[in-house]
């Protein structure tokens, strides 16, 4: 007999796995339908022997001290801070848009001060900011709009920027400085070993059993278990009583060149055109050193895999409806970017599952006393 079953073995399950089993010295087991542990953070070397990203990139980083020390127990770390170049007009620009992209790309030389002035003048007056066109035009103006958001989240989301929340594009801010760091975190790191290391590291306890390639709907009446900790789709779950929520997919083009280098940055964005949206350069992100360079281009789907939770209004009243279900449902906790539908980094769903725990361990005793 289990004590927990956790359905996942991404962020959110292994999180909790380790918590369990470690800290209460409970035991679980962990399942995951893909053959492989880490979820979409799983990285793997391919055929060229180059440490790639199975789902894309996922960099790393948080303000919070307590959630990367937390990971710290389980992997060093490389520093490592994100540059994102927009491929725009036949230049590729700073992204986040910053005082080096409009100086470049309308020829100016213009200062900070100048830049908050020069967007002031373009920027539209908009009364209530809901969506993710708002959020841009109010800041810099519909012509930049549309040269480095609007086709991007066509292409990434599949509906236009004014039909998703204000949420997703304003991921992106705008400065008027020089600084052309994706990301302004405190701690922005890669696991040195690569993300699969650091899970390994988090699963490996005697408490643990892991099963890959083996669904939830399969098992949930073979294996006896007490307590279900569950981070797959939150509507799978239910039967999608109420109906599909809508989860945004990507399918992803993995490619070995034989040159060292194939992009000046990690990243790379495709505002303007190609079916892709980005491609990313993994050597930037690992600090590998190797003759050849492997790359994914990302192409954005309806169908597959699902990857991220859509925001807009009538999904999160649908969502709203499933969460009502999930609360009541007795014995089960619901984590994670999936099961809780949210647009959720990394360092979030960490966060969201030590939170979860800690409301287990204030709620239900110790079953097996160390
Ligand atoms: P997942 O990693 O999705 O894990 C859920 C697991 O549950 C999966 O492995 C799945 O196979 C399994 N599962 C589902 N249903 C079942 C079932 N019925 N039975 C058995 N197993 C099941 N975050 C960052 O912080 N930085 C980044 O740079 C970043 N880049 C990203 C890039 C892309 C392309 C994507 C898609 C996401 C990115 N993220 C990034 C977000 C990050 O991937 C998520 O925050 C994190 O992986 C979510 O962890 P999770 O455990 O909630 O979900
Ligand atoms: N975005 C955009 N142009 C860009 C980068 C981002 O329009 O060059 C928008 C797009 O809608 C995207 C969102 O901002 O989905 C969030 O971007 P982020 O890089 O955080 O996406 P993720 O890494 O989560 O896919």
């Amino acid at each position: 007999m289990f004590d927990w079953l956790v359905v996942g073995a991404g962020f959110a399950g292994s999180v909790m796995a380790e918590r369990l089993a470690r800290d209460r010295n409970e035991r679980v087991l962990v399942i995951d339908k893909r053959p492989h542990i880490a979820g979409n953070a799983y990285d793997r070397h391919d055929k060229a022997g180059l440490l790639v990203h199975q789902y894309g990139p996922h960099i790393f980083h948080t303000n919070s001290r307590q959630i990367f020390d937390y990971l710290s127990r389980f992997t060093e770390w490389r520093a490592y801070e994100h540059r994102v170049l927009a491929s725009v007009d036949g230049m590729q620009l700073p992204i986040p848009i910053n005082l080096d992209t409009i100086n470049r790309l309308y020829g100016l030389d213009l200062t900070t001060e100048e830049l908050a002035v020069w967007f002031g003048e373009r920027a539209e007056p908009v009364e209530e900011i809901r969506t993710s066109e708002d959020v841009v035009v109010s800041q810099i103006g519909r012509e930049l709009y549309e040269k480095f958001f609007r086709g991007y989240t066509r292409k990434q989301w599949g509906v236009d920027p004014s039909e998703l929340d204000k949420a997703v594009t304003a991921r992106v801010p705008t400065r008027t400085n020089r600084d052309d760091r994706y990301f302004t975190d405190e701690y922005q790191y890669m696991p040195k070993h690569g993300y699969t290391r650091m899970f390994e590291s988090m699963l490996d306890h005697p408490n643990i059993k892991i099963m890959l390639q083996t669904d939830f709907a399969d098992i949930r009446d073979e294996i006896p278990f007490r307590r279900v900790v569950y981070t797959g789709p939150v509507d799978e779950y239910f039967d999608h009583r109420f109906g599909k929520l809508p989860y945004r997919s990507l399918g992803f083009e993995h490619v070995t060149e034989e040159n060292e280098w194939h992009q000046s940055v990690a990243v790379v964005n495709y505002p303007m055109d190609h079916d892709y949206t980005r491609i990313t350069e993994y050597k930037h992100l690992t600090g590998q050193t190797h003759p050849h360079t492997s790359l994914t281009y990302e192409y954005p789907s309806d169908r597959g895999d699902p990857y991220y939770p859509v925001p807009r209004p009538e999904n999160a009243a649908l969502y709203k409806r499933y969460e009502a279900l999930a609360r009541a449902e007795e014995n089960v906790w619901f984590v994670g970017r999936l099961a809780t539908y949210r647009y959720y980094n990394m360092d979030q769903v960490v966060g969201q599952a030590l939170a979860t725990y800690r409301r287990i361990s204030e709620s239900i005793p110790v079953a097996r006393p160390h």
